[in-house]
């Protein structure tokens, strides 16, 4: 091992804390973590010079492949501008040309603004306090339900957490946050009494953290259905179907769905940086006006930062000078048929694909369930990585979900390091 590699884990384990990790596994003087250092394209180099395709886009984030020239190039350019200036006060060139943007995908007279703040839990508690603060403004203060769905997933701040339906990451906080009401299926939804509610929270085709869980074709429609005959506002979290993971730019636009509240992170700068927008209509805009008393007093310091939005700007040109939803369709497809291949390992129980998005279901081979302690995802995602695919599991799912602009080759390269870690 490398010097540089060994001062680096030393210092990482003496006085890093990781994300969703428990430490002393962590810690253990057998665990030898990944240091990352480089990336060009769908691949990523450790410290001592390893090649690994990134088959998770680094956490659901990467849209381009890595290194850029575009996007580089463009953050560079607002680097030797100015690297950050308070939207609390100031207007920048690159917030409102992104809004602009933003908004254009959505049909005139629909989502028109946008609240910039700075991931996916951010996006989505924007979300929430606005849908809540609207009905206080808007003669409805009774509204003050919240729906969310079960097993869904929606970031780890107070107000997303509570409407996560992940028992395990959620249960123990579930008595600080909001109160929540949680349903299955549209079909439930019927069964709810909608005068109290405010608001809905679904995460559009595929619950992600769900282990990759699609709903059924034309649910969206149905729930779009419910909101408009009861009032109830829809808020889509699209922080992972968003750009045009699924297929489309938006996952809404694969049912002509618009949202009241649509939550964006992740893949907004391209996965670049942190950067996340919440669009939201010209009505829910207009009860916020008036007396200094109904604006929304929410921001953070990083609110619409220069190089996040350069950045994002840089992602949708990208899209339109590579034609990447274009020429996804033919990958989408491809994607269907490598997987195929894998259903007939032992291993696999089911493959569920969305899109570019795909959750492999590791079983036994009689259909049981492993035991969770033998944590088999990890070990197939470990394995994986000896033959140069970097991904994680969602318990003992799968996940593949490769940059958009990932090759035929690569994808072969992907599901065949896949196949042999199985
Ligand atoms: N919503 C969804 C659907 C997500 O998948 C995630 C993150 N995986 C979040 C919200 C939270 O995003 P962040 O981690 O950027 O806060």
């Amino acid at each position: 091992m490398r010097d540089d590699t060994r001062r680096w884990i030393e210092a990482d384990k003496r006085h890093g804390w990781h994300p969703f990790t428990p430490q002393d596994a962590w810690t253990d003087a057998g665990h030898q973590p990944l240091v990352l250092v480089r990336g060009e394209g769908v691949w990523l180099w450790d410290s001592e010079g390893r090649r690994y395709f990134d088959g998770n886009s680094s956490i659901w984030t990467n849209v381009h492949g890595h290194n850029h020239p575009t996007i580089n190039a463009a953050v560079r350019r607002q680097l030797g501008q100015v690297a950050h200036t308070s939207y609390l006060g100031f207007a920048n060139p690159r917030a409102s040309e992104l809004a602009e943007q933003l908004v254009a995908f959505f049909p005139e007279g629909t989502l028109e603004r946008v609240f910039f703040s700075d991931d996916g839990s951010t996006a989505v508690e924007v979300a929430l306090k606005m849908a809540l603060q609207f009905r206080m403004q808007t003669g409805e203060p009774g509204r003050t339900g919240l729906v969310a769905f079960d097993k869904g997933y929606h970031g780890d701040t107070m107000g997303a957490a509570s409407l996560g339906g992940v028992s395990r990451f959620f249960e123990r906080f579930r008595r600080f946050g909001m109160p929540v009401h949680f349903v299955d299926s549209v079909d439930e939804l019927e069964e709810v009494d909608a005068s109290g509610v405010a608001a809905v929270v679904i995460e559009p085709l595929v619950q992600g953290v769900n282990e990759m869980r699609p709903w059924p074709g034309g649910m969206l429609r149905r729930l779009r259905e419910w909101c408009d005959r009861t009032g109830v506002q829809l808020v889509l979290d699209e922080v992972m179907t968003g750009f045009g993971r699924t297929g489309t730019m938006f996952a809404c636009q694969r049912e002509g769905v618009v949202p009241d509240f649509l939550c964006l992170a992740k893949g907004l700068s391209g996965g670049y940086l942190p950067l996340a927008a919440t669009l939201t209509t010209g009505a829910v805009y207009d009860a916020f006006l008036g007396d200094d008393e109904r604006a929304f007093y929410y921001g953070h310091s990083f609110t619409a930062n220069p190089l996040g939005c350069a950045s994002a700007l840089a992602s949708l040109r990208v899209f339109e000078e590579e034609r990447t939803l274009e020429r996804l369709g033919e990958r989408i497809a491809e994607m269907g048929v490598l997987l195929e291949g894998l259903r007939r390992e032992a291993l696999v129980h089911e493959v569920r694909q969305c899109g570019f998005v795909a959750g492999i279901e590791l079983r036994r081979p009689d259909g049981a369930p492993f035991p969770p302690q033998e944590r088999m995802g990890e070990a197939v995602c470990r394995a994986a990585r000896e033959h140069g695919l970097l991904t994680r599991p969602i318990r003992d799912t799968i996940v593949l979900m490769p940059p958009l602009c990932t090759t035929r080759d690569e994808l072969e390269f992907a599901v065949g390091a896949l196949r042999k870690a199985l």
